[in-house]
């Protein structure tokens, strides 16, 4: 069955921009961005202003798939599974920096603000990712599993310093940047989206931001009776 997503559009001087970063569960969320948005905009608009709306797009219902692709199994089980956890939504608030950007930055970059020097140091938690984090990285063999943009050098360095900033010694040396994250062999994906090889990697694909996983807490509650039970 299809789902529905939310995406806040931007109408300037005639024209309309998706603004595709996030695409939301629900049309409340979107229309809270797109509120943010409109009055950070009034903020630095002269003359010109903008309009944020929401448009509606049907897409697969990922949490009906199942999200499992077998893996060969190890020799000897595991003593701790092994998680991997994406930065950008899932860890990492994006849209936390946009407001701290200069205007005529977000103006330049448009759609391509992940290519702005600087903004991934810019950028707070999601709320409940550094507790969630610390915890699964006592109960399971947990790496942080993103990708950096390739035309952002500064992304690459900057990543790795929010990680040692806000997880510190629980992530000490598990950050890995990819653009091919299928091939990372591992028992579990936190991810919000399926890029990247994300669909190919041979685990189970924790979709995060769906109705099924909305946020940590619903992660945590899936991810922490698993662990208990092996004794981890
Ligand atoms: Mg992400």
């Amino acid at each position: 069955m299809p789902d529905t997503r939310y995406i806040v559009v931007e109408r300037h001087k005639g024209e309309e921009k998706r603004l595709s970063w996030t695409r939301y569960a629900t049309r409340a969320a979107a229309e809270e961005e797109a509120d943010g948005l409109f009055r950070a905009a009034m903020d630095h608009t002269y003359g010109s202003p903008r309009y944020y709306g929401i448009v509606e797009e049907e897409v697969p219902d990922k949490t009906a798939e199942p999200g499992i692709v077998p893996c060969p199994q190890p020799k000897e089980p595991r003593v701790k599974k092994i998680l991997y956890i994406d930065m950008d939504n899932v860890l990492v608030d994006f849209r936390s920096a946009i407001p701290r950007l200069d205007p005529e930055l977000v103006e330049a970059y448009g759609r391509h603000l992940d290519d702005v020097p600087g903004i991934f140091a810019l950028m707070d938690p999601m709320s409940q990712a550094v507790a969630s984090f610390r915890e699964l990285a006592r109960i399971y063999d947990t790496y942080i599993l993103s990708t950096s943009p390739w035309k952002n050098p500064s992304a690459w360095s900057d990543k790795l310093l929010w990680v040692q900033r806000y997880l510190g010694g629980s992530a000490k040396k598990r950050l890995i940047l990819t653009h091919h994250k299928n091939l990372n062999v591992g028992d579990y994906l936190i991810d919000d989206r399926r890029k990247h090889g994300v669909p190919r990697f041979c685990g189970e694909h924790i979709h995060f931001g769906t109705k099924k996983y909305p946020d940590w807490p619903a992660v945590i509650a899936y991810l922490r009776p698993g662990a208990e039970q092996r004794g981890q």
